[in-house]
């Protein structure tokens, strides 16, 4: 993009940053990690709601199957912290705004200017109304069984919400549980400890005591960001990207779970898939930059 007098090095000294990564989940980590490789000033943005936030073990990613993911994210920041052009604050951004010259993001009131904006701001879930789901949330109730099935294995185990995805929830779950129970929500009264795992007791006065339960959780974006900046958005309500994280707002990509290229039905909500996407859009950011270098040497 060519700034009104065609300078684009002149438009540059007025813009800090060259991306401001809103998440510092493994979607915004990976970002970071890839954008302070090739010394691009970057700020990460970490306002500390991470999806998987109650997981004590996050499964299914090579080299740390089965690491906890505050372990994760710990290790991911002293990575990043050997590049310097790298800074991450625990911080909430409040706005992000496009202007003619530049993308805004507001922080405790301070805009700061950045040519690239990647969002890697994840969704939020809300469980069914069921007392003690909450608490058991990603530890022995969970919604992916890729991520935690194989914890079950040989064991019971309930599939409590999933509508229409309920038979092919419990067809996966088959090889891998004893049984699968699939149960009305409405019926489930509340949700206690047994020695087996759960003990949930129905309406009708009886339980079942079962290792793990399945939900699908109604899943929403965290961040009011799609909707400021008016991004196009997928019939899934994730955010509309190409397979580079690129939205339909010039300079703004968004990645990991709040985000879906058109040829997958929804977010592959993964932390191998999630760093897959912010690798992709760190590297986008940089051949956007070294095309502006290349179109005007300095
Ligand atoms: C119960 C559960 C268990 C799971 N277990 C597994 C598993 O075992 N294996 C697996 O591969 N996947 C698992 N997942 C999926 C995995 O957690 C997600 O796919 C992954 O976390 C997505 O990464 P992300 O970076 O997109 O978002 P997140 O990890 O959710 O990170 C979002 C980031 O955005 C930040 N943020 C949001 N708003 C703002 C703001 N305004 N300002 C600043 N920062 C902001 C948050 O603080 C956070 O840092 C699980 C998910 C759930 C719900």
């Amino acid at each position: 993009m060519k700034s009104h007098d065609g300078s684009e090095r002149k438009r540059k000294e007025f813009i800090v940053y060259d991306a401001i990564i809103i998440g510092g989940g493994p979607a915004g980590l990976q970002a970071a990690l890839t954008l302070g490789r090739m010394h691009r000033k970057a700020l990460l943005l970490d306002s500390g709601a991470y999806r998987n936030g109650t997981v004590p073990h996050a499964h299914n990613l090579l080299t740390n199957d089965g690491r906890d993911p505050a372990e994760l994210r710990r290790l991911a920041r002293a990575e990043i912290a050997a590049y310097e052009t790298v800074e991450i604050q625990d911080a909430v951004a409040a706005e992000v705004a496009r202007t003619d010259s530049a993308l805004v993001v507001t922080v405790d009131g301070v805009p700061l200017s950045t040519t690239a904006v990647i969002l890697a701001t994840g969704l939020a879930d809300d469980l069914p109304p069921i007392p003690g789901l909450g608490e058991r949330w990603g530890d022995r109730v969970a919604n992916c069984p890729f991520c935690h099935g194989h914890e079950f294995a040989g064991q019971r185990v309930a599939v409590l919400n999933a509508g229409d995805h309920a038979a092919m929830l419990a067809a996966m779950l088959e090889p891998v549980a004893s049984e699968v129970l699939v149960i009305d929500p409405e019926g489930v009264r509340d949700v206690g400890d047994a020695a087996t795992g759960l003990r949930l007791h129905l309406d009708d006065g009886t339980t079942e005591d079962v290792a793990g339960a399945f939900v699908a959780p109604t899943s929403r974006q965290r961040a009011p960001f799609a909707d400021q900046l008016g991004l196009e958005r997928q019939e899934s309500g994730a955010v509309r990207v190409d397979p580079f994280g690129r939205t339909s707002v010039e300079g703004v990509y968004a990645v990991g779970d709040m985000a879906h290229p058109d040829h997958l039905p929804g977010p592959m909500a993964s932390l191998a898939a999630a760093i897959a996407a912010g690798q992709l859009a760190a590297v986008a950011v940089v051949q956007a930059d070294a095309q502006v270098r290349a179109a005007s040497p300095s």
